[in-house]
């Protein structure tokens, strides 16, 4: 993936897929207006907005 390489100091958030009960990182877009990303198992996407409770804790649970 050609976004991690020029992504080093892209921020990330941590967290748990509790469809597929998996630990996994969603970065930050490009706009840093929300961490989005993907389940790595079942490749559902997942977004947090910054500027929620989501953003304080570097630990989120995707539902
Ligand atoms: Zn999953």
């Amino acid at each position: 993936m050609d976004e991690e390489k020029n992504s080093n100091k892209r921020q990330f958030l941590g967290i748990w897929f509790e469809c597929c009960h998996v630990y996994g990182r969603i970065y930050k877009n490009k706009d840093g207006t929300a961490y989005v990303g993907r389940c790595p198992k079942c490749l559902r996407a997942v977004r947090v907005r910054v500027g929620t409770e989501g953003t304080n804790q570097r630990f989120f649970r995707g539902s």
